[in-house]
């Protein structure tokens, strides 16, 4: 083939192969297998975004590979900080769809929400990203693209053994993560690889609003900690809020919990419970919620209702929260009240939602030229 025709094809960009993907590729550049261990070294434990940089390969196989291969990552579109600390990052993919990725510092760790779709199929109705149409599933390299550009922000490279500010990943941005079960698989089985961004299944927690038949996989093939979204304790209700629960509704569902592989008093399922002002929020609900988790490994989270332009709901009053997990505590359960994070750039729990999205692509202002 002539060099013409091979410099005009698009570089494949390597973030995101996983250990198998990333040997059979090299398998067919004509590399030796050890090539594939040292490159995910360079890719995923020292974060390189350049061949160049990679030393321990001899200069003409790290020309090669730069000319047939990138190390890319989501382009960084926005970034906001609040005034707690909390950051929320825009990204930007290459067909111009964008999701939001926020971190959240804390004393002793920090968290990355990060996002598994562009939009939400389902349509809570306390969800601000439940109000923007799906796009599409996002792609493990996508996935895994949102912790490296995390991870360049923080300056954590090469992958610190101790006081990160990266330590835990939840998937509870943008989307239902296991509506993309295969895509968020591949990317987390990338994540958790100890010689690499090596971030342990216990500090990873998949958070679904209820796809009853895929939470025995997930434990089975992830075993990462589950949350599940349930907020509220009875269908005629929950149907309202997360209408996922016409399709699967609460027996359906806290029956797959009961049988989640690898929950125990240890590893407690979280059960996520929005308060929402005169909805779901009484004493009655918090003792049929204690009646219903009743043989589970749980703990409970109490959501304080997160506003957005236009939202539907109120925020329970702090009596009326305080009232629920006094009952739901009293049973046994932890139930602390999550404080929200980043509220003021609309980077907490249910308000993320990409701009770019409700715009149609014609209705989208020109990208200005670099
Ligand atoms: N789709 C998944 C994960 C993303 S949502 C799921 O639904 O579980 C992450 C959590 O934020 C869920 O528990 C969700 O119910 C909650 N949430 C959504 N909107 C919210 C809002 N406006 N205020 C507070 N929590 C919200
Ligand atoms: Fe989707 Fe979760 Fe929002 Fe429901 S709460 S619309 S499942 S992102």
């Amino acid at each position: 083939m002539p060099t013409e025709t091979l410099s005009e094809q698009p570089h494949r960009n390597l973030v995101g192969l996983g250990r198998e993907a990333l040997a059979a590729e090299m398998a067919e550049f004509g590399a030796a297998p050890f090539r594939a261990r040292q490159l995910w070294h360079w890719i995923y434990h020292r974060g390189a975004t350049d061949f160049a940089a990679m030393t321990s390969l001899s200069k003409p196989f790290r020309e090669e590979l730069a000319a047939h291969y990138e190390l890319s990552r989501p382009a960084m579109s926005r970034s906001l900080t609040s005034i707690d600390g909390t950051r929320k990052w825009l990204l930007r993919f290459p067909d111009g769809e964008e999701v939001e990725t926020v971190h959240i510092p804390e004393e002793d760790r920090g968290t990355l929400c990060i996002s598994s779709q562009v939009g939400c199929t389902l349509t809570c109705s306390f969800c601000h990203t439940g109000t923007q149409r799906l796009v599409r599933n996002l792609t493990p390299e996508e996935i895994v693209g949102q912790v490296m550009v995390a991870r360049d922000a923080l300056g954590e490279w090469p992958s610190p053994q101790d006081d990160r500010q990266l330590t835990n990943i939840v998937l509870m941005g943008m989307g239902e993560p296991l509506y993309n079960y295969e895509n968020v698989a591949a990317a987390m089985k990338i994540v958790m690889d100890p010689e690499g961004l090596s971030i342990s299944r216990r500090k990873i927690t998949l958070s679904t609003s209820g796809v009853a038949p895929m939470i025995r996989r997930c434990g089975a093939e992830l075993a990462v900690n589950l949350a599940v979204s349930l907020h509220a304790v009875r269908d005629d209700i929950r149907n309202r809020l997360v209408p996922l629960n016409r399709k699967y509704p609460i027996a359906e569902l806290l029956e797959a919990c009961r049988s989640y592989p690898g929950a125990s008093n240890a590893r407690r399922i979280t059960f996520e419970y929005v308060m929402l002002k005169g909805v779901n929020d009484s004493p009655g609900d918090a003792r049929e919620l204690v009646r219903l988790l009743a043989g589970i490994p749980a703990k409970v989270n109490l959501i304080p209702f997160n506003p957005w332009p236009g939202a539907p709901h109120e925020c329970s009053p702090d009596a009326a929260i305080e009232a629920f997990s006094d009952i739901v505590f009293a049973a046994g359960y932890s139930a602390p009240v999550r404080t929200p994070r980043g509220r003021d750039i609309l980077a907490a729990c249910g308000q993320l939602k990409s701009a770019s999205v409700k715009l149609r692509r014609s209705e989208r202002p020109p990208v200005p030229a670099a």
